[in-house]
């Protein structure tokens, strides 16, 4: 092609989406869409169209548009089939380009993306009816176009960031000269790199790609956190899989005698599809975990790179869950949740209308994940979910005066009739975009916001009311439930409307417990943030800011969870047959025999009673030392704790507490309760199953009505046997990955000297990221495990 001729097309191309690109706004603004940039007149306008910005964004379109538009999508062609013969292949009509094709092959179906020299080279690729490549017809198709989507600059690299140490965090945090500043530096170090967002993308277009074929007129929507503007480096990726289209489709194919017509035009121009895996099922009718069966085949089938895939028929959503081999990413798929979509859009429209929503909101999210309140990654579970936690943060939001977010119900207000949106039957009403939208005149910054919104939550009756966004103020619960008579609506300790399925409490998960941490730790986080230590940057490098937030367990430091998790067994001696506890004392080693059978006790009831993964750590490894030096300054504090029950007259105030960065914890533990011999064993421990939930139905079922004597009430053969029907009850192949990961460090404690006592504790250390999640597994433990050790130990001496 004429490169003159390309750079005209190309030209044309950028004024036309110039003008898309420029939204007028009220009172002579302007913003623009490309780059999410809201300017006050034209003469800034005219500054940022010619500013590197917008040029930078501009460029890297036309090159992405340029790079789509002569690129198509080959499938069709065998397992192992490397790239350069795909590419040698094409080279037959010009120039390729690139050739991507996932490197891990799927028994069938195998995909790749080849991107040719220029158009013509694809309109000669493409007017070529018949392929063929080693024996296998070919299929080629041009590739789906998608809107160029804004990000912001970020690192280069990986797809999946590096995730910083909460130490490299906390330094890097301090660094920052305020506290807006911090939580700006939050969401850069939280959000997608550019290659993580790539791949999403990639993925969401071989998915729509894979399920064209399979379902003709499909379309794969990614809702969530992938979109929504709260992306998080590692979280899930949210898909809704359309098939309506589909539907009309096979309904307007079908006809009794022959199920599927094979030259009945589809909504693709794909002649020669799989679809007749249609004629399997009919949409219409299908129960959805048939649909979602039908999902999986295909994912597992068809599309490469994706593993464990999973029905999840009984969610309250049910979905396919898979992982993508390579990246590590994990995703769901879901068939039936439009109102997802509306709400992800929701939340886009919120961040889009005022840039502080974004770094309040990740803010918020650390702190609570940090504080083991929110943040549950495999859903269930008493703690709040990211969604309601953000809506918690919009509520606040629109309550601020001057609001700095509009109440849905303004939103509604000013949505133009073709906009007026009703999914599932609930009013999903707002404009599409921000053009007329008042800007808020809060001026409040976001270290104001960030105390206000612990300071207000800390005095919250969460359980008398019911928060609604629609109207931007709590409801007194009579009238919402007048309001949504009949309806399934769940009140509980924690009430919070959804912005537009009124009837659902998004926060009905939450137990009381929790709902009562939340109020604590709001008003600890509040207290905190009145000190100079948070509102200033320390010049002696301490911590200050976020950074003391963010420290789990501190701003909870007057309730019991503060203590860490740290189990004790309190075991001694005397509880020994007298032969033994002889035995034992005449071994000369006396401790550390007993601390032996301990340990085996307690690797044998994690082990063999609970069906956890359990391994012994190398001794001298490094992350057993952080283990260990955790687990001692967990410990001391439980042990200090333990003596001061009065603690809160003890506690030093948190603007007294300052530590150094390089040794935060010391300071504030006792060094002379643990004999540094002290003996110490760490396994690395995977759960699979929530054998914690649901004991004492499945105890009850398992003895019957006359309990046998072999399986005696509370013995641990029970127990084991407990575990096994629930892992079974889950399903006959494990999951995809562990539910939780952690590490278990046992070490002799205090009064290890004396004969009587022996005391061990236990510290356990989740996965970073699975702190929330850990807490109920912990909660079980605490009551079941020194129990179970003590008695394994007693039988087993
Ligand atoms: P993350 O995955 O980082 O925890 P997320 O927002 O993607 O955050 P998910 O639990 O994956 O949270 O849920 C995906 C989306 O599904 C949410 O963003 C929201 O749009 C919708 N959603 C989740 N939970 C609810 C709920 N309880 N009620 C209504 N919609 C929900
Ligand atoms: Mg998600």
């Amino acid at each position: 092609m004429d490169p003159s001729r390309v750079m005209r097309v190309e030209k044309a191309g950028m004024a036309e989406s110039m003008q898309e690109d420029l939204e007028s706004l009220a009172r002579g603004g302007f913003r623009c869409r490309l780059c999410h940039v809201t300017v006050a007149n034209k003469p800034s306008l005219d500054d940022h169209l010619r500013g590197k910005k917008h040029q930078r964004l501009e460029s890297l379109r036309s090159v992405r548009q340029a790079q789509e538009l002569r690129s198509v999508f080959v499938s069709g062609f065998s397992k192992g089939t490397p790239a350069s013969e795909l590419s040698d292949y094409f080279q037959a009509y010009g120039e390729v380009i690139n050739v991507v094709m996932d490197k891990d092959k799927a028994p069938q179906g195998v995909y790749a993306i080849v991107e040719l020299q220029d158009k013509e080279v694809l309109e000669k690729v493409l007017a070529q009816p018949h392929h063929s490549l080693g024996g296998q017809k070919l299929r080629v198709k041009p590739r789906e176009k998608k809107d160029f989507k804004y990000t912001q600059p970020r690192k280069q690299g990986s797809a999946k960031r590096e995730q910083l140490s909460p130490k490299k965090l906390a330094q890097e945090l301090c660094q920052a000269d305020d506290v807006d500043a911090q939580m700006s530096l939050l969401v850069q170090q939280f959000e997608f790199s550019e290659g993580e967002r790539r791949l999403r993308d990639l993925l969401v277009t071989l998915f729509q790609e894979v399920f064209l074929e399979f379902f003709p007129g499909s379309a794969i929507l990614p809702f969530g956190s992938s979109v929504n503007g709260f992306d998080v480096s590692g979280c899930d990726l949210d898909l809704f899989l359309d098939l309506e289209k589909t539907k009309k489709f096979q309904a307007s194919t079908k006809s009794p005698a022959e199920p599927l017509a094979e030259d009945v035009a589809s909504p693709e121009p794909d002649s020669h599809s799989e679809d007749s895996i249609l004629s399997d099922i009919d949409l219409a009718s299908a129960t959805t975990p048939e649909v979602l069966e039908l999902v999986a085949t295909v994912l597992q089938k068809c599309v490469p790179g994706v593993h464990h895939v999973q029905v999840v028929p009984n969610a309250r959503r049910p979905v396919v869950k898979f992982c993508h081999k390579e990246s590590g990413l994990r995703g769901d798929i879901s068939i039936d949740n439009k109102l997802a979509l509306r709400n992800t859009r929701f939340l886009q429209l919120c961040t889009e209308t005022d840039e502080r929503v974004r770094p309040l909101v990740y803010a918020v999210r650390h702190w609570a994940k940090q504080q083991a309140l929110a943040g549950n990654p495999f859903g269930g579970g008493p703690l709040l979910n990211n969604y309601a936690l953000t809506l918690l943060v919009l509520f606040f939001l629109q309550t601020r005066n001057p609001p700095v977010l509009p109440t849905v119900a303004r939103l509604k207000e000013l949505t133009e009739n073709e906009e007026q949106t009703v999914v599932d039957g609930w009013d999903c009403s707002f404009p599409k975009d921000l053009t007329r939208l008042e800007p808020s005149s809060n001026t409040e910054n976001l270290c104001t916001l960030l105390a206000e919104f612990f300071h207000v939550f800390g005095d919250y009756n969460f359980a008398s009311c019911m928060i609604s966004l629609r109207e931007g103020q709590p409801l007194p619960l009579p009238g919402v439930l007048e309001s949504t008579v009949g309806s399934k609506l769940k009140l509980g300790p924690f009430n919070l409307q959804d912005p537009f399925e009124l009837s659902h409490n998004v926060a009905a998960n939450v137990n009381e417990k929790t709902a009562l941490r939340f109020q604590r730790c709001c008003q600890a986080a509040a207290k905190y943030c009145r000190s100079l230590q948070y509102q200033r940057k320390s010049s002696k490098g301490k911590i200050w800011g976020l950074v003391r937030l963010f420290q789990p367990g501190t701003a909870e430091a007057e309730t019991p969870a503060a203590t860490g998790l740290v189990i004790s067994l309190p075991l001694t001696l005397a509880s020994l047959p007298a032969q033994t506890r002889k035995q034992l004392s005449q071994a000369g080693n006396m401790h550390q025999c007993w601390f032996q059978k301990v340990c085996s006790s307690i690797a044998f009831v994690l082990k063999d009673v609970l069906r956890c993964d359990c391994l012994e750590a190398q001794e001298g490894s490094e992350r057993e030392g952080e283990a260990v030096t955790e687990c001692k300054q967990r410990e001391q504090q439980t042990e200090a704790d333990a003596e001061q029950p009065s603690s809160a007259g003890h506690k030093r105030s948190l603007d007294e507490e300052e530590a150094d960065l390089s040794s935060p914890a010391p300071k504030r533990l006792r060094t002379d309760t643990l004999s540094p011999e002290g003996e110490s064993m760490t396994w690395n421990c995977a759960m699979w199953r929530r054998v914690w939930l649901g004991r004492r139905r499945v105890r009850r079922q398992l003895r019957g009505p006359q309990p046998n004597s072999q399986c005696a009430a509370g013995s641990l053969e029970l127990e084991a046997k407990v575990s096994e029907a629930i892992s079974q009850q889950e399903g006959e192949a494990r999951p995809t990955d562990p539910l939780l990961q952690f590490t278990v460090h046992a070490r002799t404690g205090a009064d290890s000297s004396g004969e009587q006592g022996m005391r061990i504790s236990l510290c356990f250390e989740p996965a970073p990221e699975q702190a929330a999640a850990f807490q109920e597994f912990f909660h079980f433990l605490q009551g079941f495990l020194p129990r179970a050790v003590e008695q394994h130990v007693v039988s087993a001496t």
